[in-house]
């Protein structure tokens, strides 16, 4: 498991775990237990649990206890600051559809539930 710290408060951005071929996530409301098709990651901690697949490389990385290009991937970091933030330090705002998420150096990205 790595906990993600936000790079503002410290507090806990978010928690990874390592999630193999064919196990089972509890991915919460409405989806419930699913069993994973492929390598990844369980998030939790930030927003809603999700469960991103990872390729095979940057799922080797996580086994070796290597977080970095899975961070890199998920929505608490932002790329152009090169650092995560929790929830709360990300300013959340629906548009149309979607979540649309601003670090608190005003960079933009896309935010799940
Ligand atoms: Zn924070
Ligand atoms: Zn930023």
């Amino acid at each position: 498991m790595e906990i993600v710290t936000c790079a503002t408060c410290g507090t806990v951005a978010a928690e990874l775990r390592a999630t193999p071929p064919g196990a089972t996530a509890d991915l919460g409301p409405p989806l419930g237990l699913r069993r994973g098709p492929a390598p990844g990651v369980r998030v939790t901690g930030f927003g809603e649990p999700l469960w991103t697949v990872l390729g095979e490389a940057e799922y080797a990385a996580v086994r070796r206890g290597d977080y970095g290009a899975a961070v890199r991937r998920l929505p608490f970091f932002c790329a152009e600051c090169a650092h995560s933030y929790c929830r709360a330090h990300w300013n959340v705002r629906r548009v149309s559809d979607t979540l649309r998420g601003t670090c608190p150096l005003g960079h933009p990205r896309a935010m799940p539930p």
